[in-house]
């Protein structure tokens, strides 16, 4: 285990009207979907793990673990991590059709070219 990704969790609605709030703000949005129904919101409340950034090849990831009382979100390293080198997760994003697509900067040799 590396860090876990903190934040408030939100039901889908709630997170959809704050995303809305923090983009008005022109604020960066921070948020893990955990599921169809529940997203963690780290906007405003989350730690060091919001910034950790996407990677077609990534070194950790990502696992939503269930607790009776609600979901922890757990960054694991999936290989050796060099000292300096920058932790990355697969944000495996799905694709909706009409949204527009976000382009990939992670460098792999196999990069996907988008994100989502
Ligand atoms: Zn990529």
């Amino acid at each position: 285990m590396v860090i876990e990704y903190n934040g408030t969790i939100l039901r889908n609605e709630v997170a959809i009207q704050k995303e809305k709030i923090y983009r008005s703000q022109n604020r960066p949005v921070f948020m893990f979907r955990i599921d169809s129904q529940h997203v963690v919101d780290a906007t405003r409340t989350g730690g060091l793990a919001r910034y950790i950034n996407h990677s077609c090849a990534p070194n950790c990831v990502a696992e939503v673990v269930t607790f009776e009382r609600g979901y922890k979100i757990i960054i694991s390293c999936v290989r050796r991590i060099d000292k300096g080198e920058e932790l990355c997760f697969d944000y495996q994003f799905d694709t909706v059709e009409g949204q527009q697509k976000i382009a990939c900067h992670c460098g792999a040799p196999e990069c996907r070219k988008w994100i989502n």
